[in-house]
């Protein structure tokens, strides 16, 4: 193993995966610290995920420390800490304090921070990060269940986590090349920077700006940041050579099933266009799960009315005004545990009816999911629309899986999912 990553979510970490795969490194995926030892023959990249972008900033810097500890023990060169490419987090962290304890914890100085994804529509500008065009805090992040994201301009928001110096490598040396970047690097260190937001509007910016990054012990980010660096490390002798990444799937037979937890707009779309289409469909409501009149039970029975050849849709996914009421009511943090602990229950119940292709709108909600069945280690299948492959678990229950994070994918995500494993 040469590169070693750390995800906050799962999500995040099967973006990175299939990023780093895409572009030639042989990359698996575990899902939190591998507490077994891991065959690791044939293996340039491991993507630890944890589900650490919304708990406690300690326990973040804890878990995260853990993981990177496992890389070094398994001989990780260079690091990643992946986060969302629209920046989740919030004043107490979790992205600022994470990174900083990185950096210490492998004696460097500094880092770059670039969530930036053109190919879905995240781009920097001026430190500023844009969502499809349209500056974060006007997003649809702004109302985000549990990380609303209020300001724009990253390098106040990650200046608020952190207690180094955050600096701004702007859109003028990004588009200058790697020299001018490399040039701007160095004078970000002399200038005392830790972390320095990097600007990005294009794949090719970020494959100038993975040209010296590959130099870099820790790099942080989104999957975005990831695409120059196989290239770069191939270019500075520290691989050997660049992989095809997989074209299809050997998906085991059996049924398909649908679990949506996130509220974003993309997976709105997915969830209203699939209901369109005629999927049995199953809404979650977070106030009947506080009074205790729906529960996995609930849900399973009506599970079991559905025919074999259907694809049934499980789905909390509510528009913001319908999450706020909900939140009012029950507390952030309880509606959304609450919808995880049911989704999660319902996952765990899923092998044993002959579930075996399951999709899972949402990160935090795929974290608890995959927890919830147990799956470790996940081998990297192919892209199903930037961001989300199809996935293996390589331990049992045997099952493929599509992680979406709740902004990716077309409207048509899950029809184009189910088509691919035909
Ligand atoms: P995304 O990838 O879109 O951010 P996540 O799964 O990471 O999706 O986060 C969505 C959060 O919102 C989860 O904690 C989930 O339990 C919670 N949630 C889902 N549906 C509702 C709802 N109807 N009301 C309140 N919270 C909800």
């Amino acid at each position: 193993m040469l590169l070693g990553c750390i995800a906050d979510d799962l999500t995040g970490a099967t973006d990175l995966s299939l990023m780093l795969s895409r572009e030639g490194m042989r990359t698996v995926q575990t899902t939190g610290v591998p507490t077994q030892s891991l065959d690791l023959t044939n293996v340039d990249a491991v993507v630890v995920s944890l589900k650490s972008r919304t708990i406690a900033a300690d326990q973040a810097v804890a878990q995260s420390l853990a993981a990177a500890q496992w890389l070094q023990e398994n001989r990780a060169q260079k690091f990643m800490f992946k986060y969302c490419s629209t920046f989740d987090s919030s004043d107490l962290g979790n992205i600022g304090p994470v990174a900083e304890a990185l950096l210490h914890h492998l004696g460097e100085t500094f880092s770059i921070a670039c969530p930036a994804f053109p190919a879905v529509g995240r781009s920097i500008y001026q430190g500023n990060l844009f969502v499809n065009g349209v500056p974060l805090a006007e997003s649809s992040m702004r109302d985000h269940p549990l990380t609303p994201m209020r300001d724009s301009n990253l390098c106040r928001v990650l200046q608020r986590q952190v207690s180094g110096k955050v600096g701004l490598v702007s859109y003028a040396d990004v588009e200058a090349g790697a020299e001018a970047i490399a040039k701007a690097f160095a004078a970000q260190r002399t200038a005392g920077t830790r972390l320095a937001i990097v600007d990005a509007l294009s794949d090719a910016h970020l494959r100038s700006i993975g040209k010296i990054a590959a130099n870099l012990r820790l790099v942080t980010g989104g999957s975005g940041i990831a695409i120059g660096l196989p290239a770069a490390y191939l270019e500075l002798g520290l691989i050997e050579r660049l992989t095809k990444p997989p074209t299809s799937i050997a998906a085991p037979m059996g049924r398909c099933i649908i679990l949506s937890g996130s509220c974003s707009t993309a997976t709105q779309e997915q969830v209203q266009t699939a209901i369109s289409a005629g999927y049995p469909a199953y809404q979650i409501n977070p106030l009947e799960i506080a009074s205790g009149s729906m529960t996995v039970a609930t849900v399973l029975s009506w599970l079991a009315a559905q025919s074999v050849n259907a694809i049934p849709l499980i789905y909390s996914t509510a528009a913001p005004a319908k999450v706020s009421a909900i939140q009012k009511e029950l507390g952030r943090k309880t509606s959304g545990q609450i919808v995880e602990d049911l989704l999660a229950g319902i996952a765990n119940a899923l092998p044993q009816l002959g579930y075996t292709r399951l999709i899972v709108a949402g990160g935090e909600t795929s974290g608890a999911v995959v927890a919830a069945l147990g799956i470790k280690v996940l081998a990297i299948g192919p892209e199903i629309d930037p961001g989300v492959p199809w996935t293996m678990s390589k331990s049992q229950p045997t099952m493929a899986l599509a992680l979406k994070s709740g902004n990716f994918g077309g409207n048509d995500f899950f029809l184009k999912a189910w088509n691919m494993l035909q």
